[in-house]
């Protein structure tokens, strides 16, 4: 599921320098890592800077509207409107393949795996070894 590109036009609307600066770190591959929770509609990443040898990580809740309604990024415009929170806008939208990746996020405990699938000898190793070891982890 990709997101809409109407997120980054309205982020980046009546401003050329964050339009332009968002395109050139996608198409320069700035964005290091894309995830995307569309039932939070929550946005988070990574994204290197152009200049330094260093890269901020971005948080982006959308709004209604196709808009952001709440935004932070670690560098100095953070707070602000920056070019970090438009590449993660833009790249989720061209991106759309790799927006799956929300496998690999942090499990929300509701959504862990349910205990029934686990085997009788997971539950009890058969080893004596085993046993006393996870015997010590109960007593520790
Ligand atoms: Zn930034």
């Amino acid at each position: 599921m990709a997101l809409s590109i109407l997120y980054w036009l309205n982020f980046v609307s009546g401003t050329k320098k964050l339009h332009q600066k968002s395109e050139v770190a996608v198409k320069s591959e700035h964005v290091l890592k894309f995830l995307y929770d569309p039932e939070l509609r929550h946005v988070q990443g990574r994204v290197q800077a152009s200049m330094r040898d260093r890269s901020y990580h971005i948080n982006i809740t959308l709004g209604d509207n196709y808009t952001v309604e709440d935004s932070i990024c670690d560098c100095v415009n953070g707070q602000d409107k920056c070019h970090h929170k438009a590449s993660l806008l833009l790249y989720g939208y061209k991106n759309v393949s790799k927006t799956d990746v929300r496998e690999s996020w942090i499990k929300h405990p509701k959504s862990g795996p349910p205990k029934k699938t686990m085997t009788m000898d997971e539950l009890f190793p058969p080893t004596p070894k085993l046993a006393n070891y996870s015997h010590a982890m109960d007593s520790f």
